[in-house]
């Protein structure tokens, strides 16, 4: 039989003196003093104090152990002594009258507490009982909080949501698919969406006018710490718009949300060039609760060429020359630079060059220095903004790398001096990305943000000439260092888009068969259109200060894209292999 509860384990105050309830949970712990048993009692609403008194019951709750699930049916008393101040119920207690029992708990593999020390294989092995932490559970409810307040903000603002397909077409985000063999149609296969990209277009070509989804994405990379094979994203696209258009209403809808969900009240959102992030902080998505910008210094040394062999070299080979100055008062150990210096090396780096300006003249650490004319010294205290007693980094050679580095550089300085304040949310847009990229891997140009991506009009001429130099219609949105979403403005011409593809090294014949259906499409009257997706996951992350995405996912996977609890992915019966017509090139074993 189960009792109906009259209460939660979270709600009982002062005023329910002397009520009779019921309450419904699992048991936090429970102590026992002899005649008298003290029950915590847990549900996600919160604990209570439960009571036991009476002898028969004193005897029943002897078998109790802790995550038991129980139901208690009592009195609602004042605690004698002090309230417990931790606990919202702390000022009561209920004295148990009947106590049903639902289920007897065997010992848990950890113990359900905040400061859990299990490791996080086996809180992923057991994540039913994880989420029964009150550090995880909070996670998943501000989750379930933000969602709910970004379909109400969004429903307010006209927007729709639709549904689109989980078994589609490959959508190129950059990322590989994950395929689905069809056995219906064997020998061919559906890709997991990498994003619903073309369908949120074709919606607007379909007069849908204001999109939204709360979607889940799909793709095959190698994980890091902020990634999942599957992720879910604010899916949003909307017709009759330019680049502002879409910024303004994504800043509302996060003001929205983290006012309604976190209380925070975002003050401003600094917009960047792609450039300017690059050239100052030698990243896209820089950090800027904190200032230490860099200095490209590659034209004041190019001045004066045959001075110091390294920097000529560098720029003999097409490389730049940065520094990065920190403020005087921050003194690194020894200890700390090599610390540095070799985790940079693992990016690629050869070493951290590094000199201190005591005066204007006067520079020490390295002694290179001293073949810089006080005048190209002056230029670069002036260009970079040093303050004297100041030790400045410097890296030199091809461009990524030296950025690369610098920005490694600037975020290790700014965690060690503290600059980066928990209680403070920085959203930077940056915006003017490139078009397209060479990929080392691939060997060819590969499109930055998506193809569907418009190109600058006034750069549209030189598509096929330069089209490294193309600037792209695309933006991103950054919370302190992290993106947290990215968009663009689409192309809306068959024509237009096919050069695109073109540009990309896509044949007639590839386009038609990959992206036919749109082209097609955008015959038949298509709105200039153009949206954004934030990363759901990622913004929650960043909003409940959690360390690893993983934390605010119910039931997410491993780094090698496992599910410990389920055991996925899993060996296939050989009969599921025989319908959907598929074998596998090595041969696999059953268990
Ligand atoms: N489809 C893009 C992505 O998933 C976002 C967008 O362009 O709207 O990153």
């Amino acid at each position: 039989m189960v009792f109906r509860r009259t209460h939660n384990c979270g709600e009982l105050r002062i005023s329910d003196v002397n009520n009779s309830v019921v309450l419904n949970g699992w048991i936090d712990s429970i102590r026992n003093i002899g005649k008298i048993i003290f029950i915590d009692l847990r549900d996600r609403y919160g604990i209570t104090q439960i009571v036991v008194e009476k002898e028969e019951l004193v005897r029943k709750a002897k078998e109790l152990r802790n995550e038991s699930v129980v139901s208690i049916k009592g009195l609602v008393r004042k605690r004698e002594g002090n309230p417990n101040k931790r606990i919202l119920t702390g000022e009561i207690e209920v004295v148990a009258d009947e106590i049903n029992i639902y289920s007897i708990a065997e010992p848990t593999p950890f113990v359900i507490q905040n400061d859990v020390r299990a490791t996080e294989e086996l809180r992923l092995k057991y994540r039913y009982l994880d989420i029964r932490r009150e550090s995880i559970r909070d996670k998943l409810m501000l989750r379930h909080k933000a969602a709910f307040e970004t379909r109400r903000f969004l429903n307010e603002n006209n927007f729709v949501e639709v549904e689109t397909p989980f078994l589609t077409k490959s959508t190129p985000e950059g990322a590989r698919d994950f395929l689905v063999p069809s056995r219906l149609n064997k020998g061919k296969v559906y890709a997991l969406p990498q994003s619903p990209q073309l369908f949120k277009q074709l919606l607007m070509v379909s007069g849908m006018d204001k999109y939204f989804q709360i979607v889940r994405c799909f793709r095959d990379e190698d994980l890091r710490l902020d990634r999942q094979p599957e992720f879910t994203q604010i899916d949003i696209e909307m017709s009759f718009v330019n680049q502002d258009d879409v910024m303004e209403l994504t800043e509302d809808l996060l003001r929205h949300i983290f006012r309604s969900c976190v209380n925070y009240e975002i003050k401003e959102f600094v917009r960047i060039s792609y450039k300017e992030a690059i050239d100052k902080y030698g990243s896209d998505k820089p950090d800027l609760r904190f200032g230490l910008k860099m200095c490209d210094i590659t034209e004041i040394i190019r001045k004066m060429t045959g001075k110091i062999k390294m920097f000529d070299e560098a720029i003999r080979e097409g490389g730049i020359i940065k520094i990065l100055p920190i403020g005087s008062n921050m003194n690194l150990t020894r200890a700390e630079i090599e610390r540095l210096e070799n985790e940079i090396k693992s990016l690629g780096a050869k070493g951290l060059a590094r000199f201190r300006v005591d005066s204007e003249v006067d520079w020490t650490l390295a002694s290179w220095t001293k073949e810089i004319p006080e005048e190209v010294k002056k230029e670069i205290i002036s260009k970079a903004n040093i303050e004297k007693g100041s030790v400045v980094f410097v890296q030199f050679g091809d461009s990524k790398l030296v950025n690369n580095v610098l920005s490694f550089v600037r975020n290790a300085i700014a965690e060690k001096f503290g600059l980066k304040k928990r209680d403070e949310y920085k959203f930077v847009w940056i915006y003017d990305f490139p078009m397209f990229e060479f990929s080392e891997e691939d060997k060819r140009l590969v499109a930055c943000h998506h193809p569907f991506t418009s190109p600058k009009e006034e750069d549209i001429g030189f598509l096929e000439s330069e089209p490294l130099n193309v600037r792209a219609n695309a933006y991103d949105i950054t919370l302190n260092g992290f993106e947290i979403g990215g968009g663009s403005i689409r192309i809306h011409s068959a024509e237009l888009q096919k050069r695109v593809f073109k540009v990309l090294g896509l044949s007639e014949t590839e386009i038609n068969s990959k992206f036919g259906f749109l082209i097609e499409a955008f015959k038949y009257g298509v709105p200039p259109h153009g949206g954004i997706a934030l990363g759901f996951d990622r913004l929650i992350m960043l909003m409940s200060g959690a360390e690893s995405i993983r934390d605010v996912i119910a039931f997410p996977k491993t780094t090698s894209g496992a599910c410990l609890m389920t055991d996925a992915p899993s060996v296939p019966e050989e009969k599921q292999l025989l319908e959907a017509g598929i074998r596998f090139i090595e041969e696999v074993k059953h268990e």
